[in-house]
């Protein structure tokens, strides 16, 4: 498939031009962060997803066998949606399945890699999860929703989809981006849960259990946001010193 550079996209008068930006930004198609590459418009700061400018007309996915899911700008209907992957609100471009009680997701989940391996952990993405999530203690996302995890093989490492995103959220908030903030500050992985895996059920020492989840982020941040670039290799690296 040929890699599109520049595009005329129907919700944007002007031609967008594919960059690498260079903070996250807001996705003008479904509302969700971006970071790295990005379909552009300099003069209006306008910013869409490269799923996000070009999506499929419909799509499968494995976690819904059943389901025939279509692309819209809006979803149908007018009851409040949320992705079944994320648990954030649906508040633009969407993946929408045909079925009665519909399932929903955003362009960028609906993407998310499978397996992601490097460095000693190969991580797959699984919507129902044996370990708890490092960011959050949890295994489920909130009351009843568990959203998607990746989960490393030895069931180990596990983070939810939605709690990296915020992970990267909150930095940026922060004004870590900005660069005037040199102290990325972070509060993964959870010090309690580290302890309490790596000391208990493996013995496993706890500061190479910490320097094994820091890699297993690191691929997740990768995954969520597209191809690694060197600003995503600052934040690693940020991640990776704390
Ligand atoms: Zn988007
Ligand atoms: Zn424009
Ligand atoms: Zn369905
Ligand atoms: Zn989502
Ligand atoms: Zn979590």
């Amino acid at each position: 498939m040929p890699k599109y550079t520049k595009l005329k996209h129907l919700s944007h008068p002007h031609v967008l031009v594919l960059e690498s930006a260079q903070e996250p930004y807001q996705c003008d198609g479904c509302k969700e962060l971006g970071f790295g590459p990005c379909f552009n418009c300099d003069e209006c700061n306008f910013n869409l997803h490269e799923e996000c400018a070009m999506p499929q007309s419909s799509a499968f996915h494995p976690f819904f066998r059943k389901c025939d899911f279509r692309f819209y700008e809006n979803a149908p209907g007018f009851r409040q949606r949320y992705c079944d992957a994320c648990g954030k609100d649906v508040l633009g471009f969407v993946y929408q399945c045909l079925h009665e009680k519909a399932h929903d997701l955003h362009p960028c989940c609906m993407k998310l890699q499978r397996t992601l391996i490097g460095d000693g952990v190969t991580l797959h993405l699984r919507d129902k999860v044996s370990t708890k999530c490092l960011k959050c203690g949890s295994k489920e996302v909130s009351r009843g929703f568990r959203g998607w995890s990746y989960e490393s093989d030895c069931g180990q490492y596990c983070f939810h989809v939605t709690c990296v995103k915020d992970l990267v959220l909150e930095n940026w908030r922060r004004g870590y981006f900005d660069g005037n903030n040199t102290a990325l500050q972070i509060t993964v992985p959870n010090q309690d849960i580290v302890q309490q895996i790596g000391g208990s059920s493996s013995r496993m020492n706890v500061s190479k259990y910490w320097k094994m989840a820091k890699v297993a982020l690191k691929l997740i941040i990768s995954a969520i946001f597209g191809d690694p670039t060197t600003l995503i290799a600052t934040l690693i690296q940020a991640l990776l010193s704390n």
